[in-house]
């Protein structure tokens, strides 16, 4: 028997097969979870323009000076700011200019009384004001450009995009963006026992899921999932199917296959995907692995049962997927947690177990099996948040080691 391969081997094999994604144009508005392939740069200085931080009057620092509860220092209100004004009224001595939050600071003022600061009321403030505390000079003016200069990077290449970069960018005024095209995945179950979802089962078969679990990790990594397969173990659909998908035009950039990876007999993908190599990786779940190209197509075999799909998708395709798209990051986030109680795992190979996390304790919290571990629970799975990874070396967690923590989101 062929000794097994390393996880970082098969990785690493996986990686070296990558091709980066051509570029498009998209807009920002529409760039959730894509990933830049350029640096974005600020359209604009952030903020734009001095203004306000408060809802207030913009004074004269020294107008001011000294101001008290005690002795409050009384001035004339001499005009309105709303956000969105374009307006620049002048200040005269004695004299302050209510504003909200937002609205360019007038450029006489140097200073910003909070509403907070005076006596009398918000709404009919437009009279005379009475300051009760002296702002220092800049008090609550935002600064032009004190965020983010025009012209400066607002975020790197290989970022990939969530809400909170699309709203940096927004803010700098980056209307479109320089993306890598989404990956077009694939998706191929195979197993004679399997049954399209909601169609009843007679003895012996099962609802198609991994399917639908790996269409959903697939475009949680940024793909497009443009095609949906299920077939026999038969071999010839699959041998039609695999051909249509990998060449022409619009060729996928990977297709990903459950079942018939393993030894044993029926293993269709194994028997007709010639340009796959299978094998073993030092790993539980998820030992037999195949891989390939055709063309430029990246062939995943992933084992068939529930558990061992998932963590071998997670191992190995969104890794690949997030690199033909250009990300930077190609890792899950990783906490520290010590375990909430003992399990066994293989020697020999890395174990990817699902956990939930126990925040009974917040200052403490724990990683818990979601199941005995069997690849087969793929209910049990759903209740998992994370999958805890052990060195193959070890042979038993034990309450309270520290463990390895990957998120799942
Ligand atoms: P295989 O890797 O083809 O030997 O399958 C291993 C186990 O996973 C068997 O119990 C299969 O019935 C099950 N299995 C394979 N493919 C799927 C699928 N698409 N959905 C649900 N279970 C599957
Ligand atoms: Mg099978």
């Amino acid at each position: 028997m062929s000794p097994l391969a390393t996880v970082e081997d098969h990785l690493a094999h996986v990686l070296d097969a990558v091709r980066p994604l051509p570029a498009e144009t998209v807009d920002t508005a529409d760039a959730r979870g894509r990933v830049l392939v350029e640096p974005a740069h600020a359209a604009i200085d952030l903020p734009p323009f001095d203004n306000s931080a408060m809802d207030g009057f913009a004074v004269r620092a020294a107008d001011v000076a000294g101001a008290t509860l005690a002795a409050p220092v009384r001035l004339t209100v001499a005009g309105d700011l709303p956000a969105g004004t374009a307006e620049d009224p002048p200040l005269s001595p004695g004299q302050a200019i209510r504003i909200m939050t937002g609205a360019p600071m007038p450029a006489m003022a140097d200073a910003i009384v909070p509403f907070e600061d005076t006596l009398g009321g918000l709404a009919d403030s437009l009279g005379e004001i009475a300051v009760t505390a002296a702002p220092v000079v800049g008090a609550h003016r935002r600064r032009r450009g004190e965020d983010t200069r025009r012209g400066d990077a607002v975020l790197a290449a290989g970022v990939r995009l969530g809400p909170l970069q699309l709203g940096a960018l927004a803010a700098a005024g980056v209307a479109r963006l320089t993306v890598s095209q989404r990956p077009r995945v694939v998706v191929v179950a195979t197993g004679s026992e399997l049954v399209p979802l909601g169609e009843p089962l007679r003895r012996g078969q099962i609802p198609e899921s991994n399917g639908t679990m790996l269409a959903a990790l697939a475009a949680e990594a940024g793909a497009f999932v443009v095609r949906r397969e299920s077939v026999d173990d038969e071999g010839s659909a699959l041998a039609s199917l695999l051909a249509e998908v990998t060449t022409g035009e619009d060729a996928a950039d990977a297709v990903v296959f459950s079942g018939g990876v393993s030894a044993g007999a029926y293993e269709v993908v194994r028997t007709t995907v010639s340009q796959m190599r299978f094998g073993g990786v030092a790993m539980q779940p998820g030992k037999p692995q195949g891989f390939g190209v055709a063309g430029r197509t990246l062939l995943f075999g992933l084992p068939g049962n529930p558990v061992s799909s998932a963590v071998s998708f997670e191992v190995f395709v969104r890794p690949a997927l997030l690199a033909m798209q250009g990300a930077t990051e190609l890792r899950r986030r990783r906490l520290r947690l010590p375990a909430g109680a003992g399990w066994r795992t293989p020697p020999g190979r890395r174990q990817y177990l699902p956990i939930v996390i126990d925040r009974t304790d917040p200052a403490a919290w724990k990683a818990v099996p979601a199941s005995s571990g069997g690849s087969h629970l793929a209910g049990r799975l759903g209740g998992a948040e994370a999958y805890a990874i052990v060195p193959a070396e070890v042979t038993a967690v034990s309450a309270g080691d520290l463990v390895d923590v990957m998120l799942l989101d």
